[in-house]
């Protein structure tokens, strides 16, 4: 396969693989841009179908981390790495630290985290031999909810610009909980994981009506338990008749086969690169489907990073999430003023805030 001519290979900086037999560790590190600060992405470790699979993922995602620092406003560059296994049977500690040392090697220019198939615990791990790892657990060893959190911001911001609904203060002191009325908007969620779990228990307090499905069943009793969800089989919730729908599984779940059988309003998820490709957002516009873009909306845990260390609080972290309404808000409204698909405003403006070789992204 080509890297150089791969039409994901985008002004990526530096891509390195990494091999360690002796520990079973393949993986990937994709530095897409450093002009705002260090590459910050999570370590995704999946057993993916083709080393091909892989390099496009780390490509794919390594590139929307530059998107999401940028339109945040946030001092990190983006980045991502992959480990190709499956996490279940092949993660070790000693898989960890190798993983570890390959970061240690590029000297701060990236910085990894926990992401699907990795946690924060994991990261305790790799920190005993590298600086370059971010992620602290909170007392129960859970991630902090600023994902979720910023979904749901990004869904007050869609509530608000789609149907006209009230949605609270977000200002400072804020616990972005109050006067939000989504009295019986109905959201679709697709994925009940670390993000989706969360997100349910913010729509149900302020009113929402929640359909949901996972592959894992006892997620889904719980949702229906806690909150009232109505559970849909896996391969049907995309194509709800909803508000909202909101992915937080996989990503590429727009395509066109998907797309044509919509029947939700507007979609805003936690997903990363929900958009098969970026003509999928131009498809999504067409069908009149607000699409709030993905890497605005669940640039929460980004959001939480940039707040680690000594001073870390919970609160603050959440109460800086809010802001993920207010630009959300200004995307959408600026998409409709230019008649754009929101996926292209939401582009343009974080390429207005990095550099590639000295030139603005959008020269
Ligand atoms: P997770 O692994 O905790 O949860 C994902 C859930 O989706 C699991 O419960 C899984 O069973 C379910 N799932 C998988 N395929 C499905 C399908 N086809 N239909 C229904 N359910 C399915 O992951 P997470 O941390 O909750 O993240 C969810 C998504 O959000 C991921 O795409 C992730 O990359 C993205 N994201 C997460 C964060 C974060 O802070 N965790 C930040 C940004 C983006």
């Amino acid at each position: 396969m080509s890297i150089f001519g791969a039409v994901d290979f985008r002004e990526h900086e530096q891509v390195v693989f990494v091999n360690e037999p002796s520990v079973g560790l393949k993986a990937i590190i994709a530095i897409h841009n450093t002009s705002r600060g260090p590459a910050f992405g999570g370590c995704r470790m999946y057993p993916y179908a083709s080393e091909e699979d892989a390099v496009r993922d780390v490509l794919r995602l390594s590139r929307g981390m530059t998107y999401k620092a940028a339109i945040t406003r946030l001092p990190y560059g983006g980045g991502k790495s992959v480990i190709i296994g499956d996490p279940a049977r092949d993660k070790t500690a000693d898989l960890l630290r190798a993983m570890g040392r390959a970061v240690a090697t590029l000297q701060g220019r990236y910085i990894m985290a926990d992401d699907v198939g990795t946690t924060v615990r994991d990261m305790e791990v790799v920190r005993t031999v590298t600086p370059y790892a971010a992620g602290l657990p909170d007392a129960a060893g859970e991630p902090c909810p600023a994902t979720a959190y910023g979904v749901f911001q990004g869904i007050l911001a869609v509530a608000a610009h789609r149907f006209g609904r009230q949605t609270g203060n977000e200002g400072p002191g804020s616990t972005g909980l109050d006067g939000n009325d989504l009295e019986g908007l109905t959201v679709a969620v697709q994925g009940l994981g670390s993000v989706g779990i969360r997100l349910c228990r913010y729509l149900h307090a302020a009113g929402a009506r929640l359909t949901v499905a996972d592959l894992n069943a006892a997620r889904v009793e719980e949702a229906a338990d806690r909150f009232g969800a109505r559970p849909v089989p896996a391969d049907e919730i995309l194509f709800a008749d909803v508000d909202v729908l909101s992915p937080n599984a996989m990503g590429a779940v727009f395509d066109d086969a998907s797309i044509a059988g919509l029947r939700c309003r507007s979609v805003c998820g936690a997903a990363n690169n929900q958009l098969a490709t970026e003509a999928h957002g131009v498809a999504l516009h067409r069908r009149g489907i607000l699409y709030a873009p993905d890497f605005v909306v669940s640039a929460g845990g980004l959001i939480d990073i940039a707040h680690e260390g000594p001073a870390y609080d919970p609160a603050t972290v959440l109460a800086d999430c809010g802001r993920i309404r207010g630009i959300t808000l200004d995307i959408l409204q600026r998409a409709a003023r230019d008649g754009q698909p929101t996926s292209q405003t939401a582009l343009r403006i974080a390429e207005e805030n990095f550099t590639v070789g000295g030139m603005r992204r959008a020269a």
